[in-house]
């Protein structure tokens, strides 16, 4: 691979071309255009439009973090992370709900043993079930419609040019240049950085590794009304995420290898009755509001890949997995450091 070239200190202001618009384009724009560089984001539909816009929004490090497939890396990773969110969402505007979440599980060797939740859940508790779990009073919500329009905000006004509706139709990196070729013209950048959630542009060139690392999860969650938790409630492969007093969101399908950010409603009854049965008896005969679907950039190791391409004025931040939104500002973090002073990284 050739040596990437990164941004020092004479090279004040370059030409970035960010492709993609959803939480790591464009918290990695804004950073992007707050060390002083000019950056253009190119997004195919809208701000927010692939998964970000599906997400619920849960901050919960320790629960995804101590999940199965999940490695200490991924939970220290992700504790980064959600140490960085007071700061980034005071920076942004976003008001982050702290009303932690309850995890009903059985008994994590990490986390030591499981307590008696009862007291927290006593509707629960009374259909006969005694939940037993974790209490994680840190964990921390936000609405990701919110966190996105302050992003398109804040861009705004450090100068980001942002296109919308601009599919970028491939990339052509030289040693020196990067062009994407967008309606059949090419535009000339210093840098391209792809952001593009579960698959990329023609002829970018992923490290070796990556490629086999990545892969479509399409994820499916459905809007309920019903008295929301006052909690964020986590069972086994299902949660109840509260967000507003009788709104609460279901979530997710964990579907993997399909790319096609479609509905299938079907697929969400047997959840919908798994989290009224197990986690909140309120959701028994609550009314449908609105489904949302869609593509997670899954990552197998659960870690998102930071880093230049084969292509030393291409780079890409890519595998957001289950917790992209989480992960957002450390990896827009990690990011501009790599792209300014420190060696090249192959992934987090
Ligand atoms: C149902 C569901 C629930 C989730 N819940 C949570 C949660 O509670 N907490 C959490 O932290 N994470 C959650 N996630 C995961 C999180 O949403 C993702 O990891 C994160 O949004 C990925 O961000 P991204 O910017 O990489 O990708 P995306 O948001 O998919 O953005 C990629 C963008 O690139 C654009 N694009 C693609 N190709 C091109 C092109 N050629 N030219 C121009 N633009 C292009 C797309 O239109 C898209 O807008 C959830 C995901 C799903 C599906």
């Amino acid at each position: 691979m050739t040596a990437p070239r990164k941004i020092t200190e004479g090279d004040r202001s370059v030409d970035i071309a960010v492709i993609g618009g959803g939480v790591f384009g464009a918290s990695a724009a804004l950073r992007l255009a707050d060390a002083g560089h000019s950056v253009t984001l190119f997004e195919a539909k809208t701000l927010g439009a692939g998964a970000t816009g599906a997400a619920a929004g849960m901050l919960c490090p320790d629960v995804e973090g101590c999940s199965p497939g999940a490695s200490a890396e991924v939970h220290r990773v992700l504790k980064a992370a959600a140490a960085m969110w007071p700061k980034w969402a005071a920076r942004l505007g976003v008001p982050l709900e702290a009303d932690g979440s309850l995890w009903l599980t059985p008994a994590v060797p990490a986390l030591g043993p499981v307590e008696d939740l009862s007291a927290d859940l006593p509707d629960l508790a009374a259909s006969g079930l005694v939940p037993m779990g974790y209490r994680f009073p840190d964990d921390r919500r936000l609405d990701p419609a919110v966190l996105i329009g302050q992003l398109r905000h804040h861009m705004a006004q450090q100068g980001v040019t942002l296109r919308e509706h601009t599919p970028i139709e491939a990339v052509e990196a030289t040693a020196s240049q990067a062009q994407i070729v967008v309606y059949e013209t090419r535009h000339r950048f210093d840098y391209v950085l792809v952001a593009t959630g579960h698959r990329v542009p023609p002829g970018v060139r992923l490290q070796d590794g990556w490629q086999d690392q990545l892969m479509p999860i399409r994820g499916q969650g459905v809007l309920m009304k019903a008295p929301a938790p006052d909690h964020i409630l986590r069972g086994q492969g299902v949660y109840v995420c509260p967000v507003a007093a009788e709104v609460c969101y279901v979530g997710a399908t964990m579907e993997v290898g399909v790319a096609e950010p479609v509905s299938a409603p079907e697929a969400l009854r047997p959840l919908m009755e798994k989290a009224a049965k197990t986690l909140w008896p309120q959701l028994m005969r609550a009314a449908i509001l609105d489904y949302k679907v869609g593509i997670r950039p899954g990552s197998k190791d659960h870690l998102p890949k930071i880093g230049p391409t084969k292509d030393p004025t291409v780079w890409a931040i890519l595998g957001g997995h289950r917790n992209g939104i989480l992960l957002s500002p450390w990896v827009a973090d990690h990011l501009v450091s790599q792209m300014t002073t420190a060696e090249a990284a192959t992934s987090a």
